[in-house]
This record gives structure tokens, sequence and C-alpha cells, in this order.
């Protein structure tokens, strides 16, 4: 019996599985669970309201990504100067909190000030263990315990002595002692940080650059509605619907866990391994107002413990397409991990009058809650040990976890627009010159 030929697999079709495809000049097949491509970068639409699944800005930094967007949508993008707040003391100020401390009460600038001194003359200390040193040694004590360690506790849903300062290094901005001090006493500080602007589409949300991207895939097969079952490292087959699918390579950009769950006979210390891999669930609200925002900003940071969210975004405020003229679409992340009560809502209505979001709570039409399984990814102790030992194990078996949830990182779509390229040409390059 003629064998069947093996193709290149790509598992999950977000933005790092259509971009191997993109890039793949082989064959290749792809299957994604949902009835649409996108993953992360998709969005929803009630009553003229949009929303993505929270903020999805798009920051650029290749020049080839640059090219492929503007060719994918030629017009259809806006260019935005950010406008990112921090809400605490019940005072809004300009981000990053570390660079602009100018309009908190005194007392607290002070203590800022006097912690980043202190941290700038200290010798340089070791290599810091975990996230609350490296904040400790860049900010010091005042920064960190104003805004970093309440902040970032709320996001990761543990305390950062618990996490370590891996994921950092593009996304905390680190001022220098004259900028912090030029920001302290309400000098222009400059711009600061990996995202001073982004681009989004002026319509239909970020789902506007996926559809784009995924019109352009040609040269395989794409399967909607396709959830993967099992993978058989050993005879290299993926079982998808009751179908056994022969591959020569694998992309894997479905969570790693979950790749790892469907992988009969794993050897046991990758096996324990995988046990170790741990990421938080997000839960938030797409909010919908019957009148415009009193906000301005595109999103603010909420370090303070006794609100219920740590970050708030006002999409429209961004796009006006995103809601109804004179109405406004939000998005609010909880703090919270547990479901969403009708107590949680209303705490939410109040805590958004206060942040000074909305006029008041009777101003929301309606607050939907919606969960992300798999949201930022826990990098602990464990982190690098687990992963170093099963990518090096999948990759033994020509299977190359990539993206956000794949290569089990912290990273933002261009970065999987990236890694989709790169995994296609590291794939052309092992097959060499095997026939497709
Ligand atoms: C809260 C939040 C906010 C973010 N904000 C931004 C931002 O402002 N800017 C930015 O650039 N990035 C942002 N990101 C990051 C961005 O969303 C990701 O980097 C990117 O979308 C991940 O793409 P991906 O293809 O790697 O993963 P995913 O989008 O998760 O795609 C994986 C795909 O695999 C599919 N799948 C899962 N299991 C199976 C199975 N068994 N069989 C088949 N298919 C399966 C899923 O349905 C999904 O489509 C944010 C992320 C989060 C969580």
């Amino acid at each position: 019996m003629a064998e069947e030929p093996r193709k290149i697999v790509i598992l999950g079709g977000g933005l790092t599985g259509i971009s191997a495809a993109l890039h793949l000049r082989r064959p290749w097949v792809l299957f994604e669970r949902e009835a649409k491509l996108g993953g992360l970068a998709v969005t929803e639409e009630r009553d003229g309201f949009h929303f993505d699944l929270t903020g999805h800005w798009l920051h650029l930094r290749d020049p080839a990504i640059k090219q492929l967007v503007a060719e994918v949508l030629p017009v259809e993008m806006a260019s935005v100067q950010r406008r990112a707040r921090i809400f605490s003391h019940g005072v809004t100020t300009l981000y990053p909190f570390q660079a602009n401390l100018f309009g908190l009460p005194p007392e607290v600038i002070k203590e800022c000030l006097l912690g980043v001194i202190q941290a700038k003359l200290q010798a340089p200390g070791a290599h810091p263990r975990n996230f609350e040193e490296y904040c400790l040694q860049h900010f010091g004590a005042g920064i960190s315990r104003h805004f970093m360690i309440p902040y970032n506790e709320k996001l990761w849903g543990v305390h950062p002595r618990t996490i370590t300062a891996d994921w950092c290094s593009r996304f905390v901005p680190l001022p220098n002692l004259e900028e912090v001090v030029a920001g302290a006493v309400g000098a222009d500080a400059g711009r600061m940080g990996y995202n001073i602007s982004f681009l989004y589409p002026k319509q239909g949300g970020i789902e506007t650059l996926t559809r784009a991207l995924g019109a352009r895939i040609q040269g395989g097969e794409v399967n909607l509605r396709s959830k993967v079952e099992s993978l058989d490292f050993r005879r290299r087959e993926v079982l998808v619907a009751g179908e056994r699918v022969p591959y020569h390579a694998v992309v894997a950009t479905l969570p790693l866990p979950e790749l790892l769950a469907r992988m009969p006979g794993l050897p046991d210390d990758i096996a324990s391994h995988a046990t170790r891999l741990r990421c938080t669930t997000l839960r938030y609200l797409n909010v919908a107002t019957r009148s415009p925002p009193r906000a301005d900003w595109h999103w603010v940071y909420v370090p303070e413990k006794n609100l219920p969210f740590y970050r708030v975004g006002i999409y429209s405020n961004a796009a006006a397409g995103m809601a109804p003229a004179g109405a406004a679409s939000f998005y609010v992340e909880l703090a919270e991990r547990g479901p969403v009560s009708d107590a949680t809502l209303s705490e939410v209505a109040q805590a958004l009058t206060t942040i000074g979001a909305i006029g008041s709570p009777e101003d929301i039409r309606f607050a939907d809650a919606r969960e992300i399984k798999y949201a930022y990814v826990v990098f602990d102790e464990h982190y690098r040990a687990a992963t170093t030992a099963i990518f090096r194990f999948l990759e033994s078996h020509s299977i190359y976890p990539r993206g956000r949830y794949g290569a089990w990182a912290y990273n933002a779509m261009e970065d999987c627009l990236l890694a989709g390229r790169e995994v296609a040409g590291t794939i052309e390059a092992a097959l060499g010159s095997k026939t497709p």
C-alpha cells in the first residue's frame, strides 16, 4: 500500500500558525479547533460594540513584518499615539509610573525618589533571584511598594517574589535617575516604553488584521473546527477528528500543557516537567456604555488593592468605530480569579466611576464576563529547567513549539508573526532536500 504523503502540520491557527503557513514553501496542513482563525487576535461584536480579547494594540519593530502589515492592510490601519495612565492614590498620572511621579501626593513622591536614589547609589548587587528583588534593585523601595509590587501581584495572581524577572526585559521601562527626577517635578521625562505609539485597525478591531493575514495564506489546507486529539511522536502522526495525519514536522502553537497531555508515552522526566508548567487564567469584562467615556486614555494601570481590576482600556478612544456614535466600548481586566458575580459587576461599575472612566454606574449598558484560560505564563523557579527539557525533547521529534503558549512565553503579536517566519525557515532547513 502506498504510504500517505507526509506534510508539515500546523497545530493552531492563531497569529503564530497563520504566520507559519504564510512563510512555509512546502505543503502544510493547519488544524484549528475553533470555527475561525485568530486565536487571541479576534474581535467580538454585540449591538454595534466591538471588543478584542482585551486590548490588542500592535507594536511593530521588524521591517519585514511592518511591510507585511502594510501590504495586507494598506490604508486600514491607524497609527495611534499612546495615551496610557496610572490610577493610584486617587489621582491619574502618566505611564510609566517610575518616570512620571509628578501629580502623586508629595510624601509618595519623596519616598519613591529616595528609594531610587538609594538603589542607584548601591553597588550593583547579585543577579536578582526574583521579580521583587529585580524591582528593588532597579526602582528602589518606594516605587516597588507603590506600583511595581501591587500592580504585578494583581496581574500575575501571585506575589512578585515567587516569579523571576525573565519575562520583563522589553516590557518594563528602566528610566535613569535624571529621567526619574524630571518625571517627578513635571519636566518632560520623555515618552518611554516599547509602545509609545501603536497600530490599530480603523474598523473591526484586531480581527481585521487577522483576517487580512489569513486571506493571504496559500500552499496548504486550513481545517477549522478541527481539534487535535492526540500526537503519536513515535509514528509521527497526528490524530484529528478520527483521522491519522502523518507528518514530517509539526508547528505546535496550542498551549504547551495541552500538547503534552495529548502525547501518550512521554518519558517520565518530560511528563514530570509538564506538571510544573503554570499559567494564570484571566477574567475580564466587555463593557459597553450608552454615553461617551469621561476619560481620554487608551488604557490605565490600577495598582490599588481596593479596586477590583488591574487594567482598564477604552477601545473606542483608539478607534471610534469600536462603538456606536456617542457610546464607548471598554475592557476591564479583573484581579479576582474566581467566577464573576453580580456583586463583582456592581463593584466594577462603582470603581470605573471612581477612576473617572465613566460618569456613573448608570452609564453602563451591558457588561459581559469572559475568560482567557491561558493568559499569562508564570515564570517561577521551575520555568527554565522545565521548558529547556521539554523543548529539547519535542524538537528531537521534529515538533517545534512556537507562539505565546506553544513556546510558553510572555510575548506580543509581532513576536508570534516573527516566530511563524522563523519556524518556517527552521523546518525548511531541517528537511533539506526531503521531498514533500
Ligand atoms: C490579556 C492579553 C492581552 C494582550 N495584549 C496584547 C497587545 O496589546 N499587543 C500585542 O501585540 N499582544 C498582546 N497579547 C499577546 C497576543 O495575544 C499573543 O502574543 C498572540 O495572539 C498569541 O498568538 P498564538 O498564535 O501564539 O496563540 P493563540 O492565539 O493562543 O493561538 C493558538 C491557537 O491554537 C488553537 N488550539 C488550541 N488547542 C487546540 C487543539 N487541541 N487543536 C487545534 N487547535 C487548538 C486555539 O484555538 C488558537 O486559535 C495579549 C495577550 C493577552 C493574554
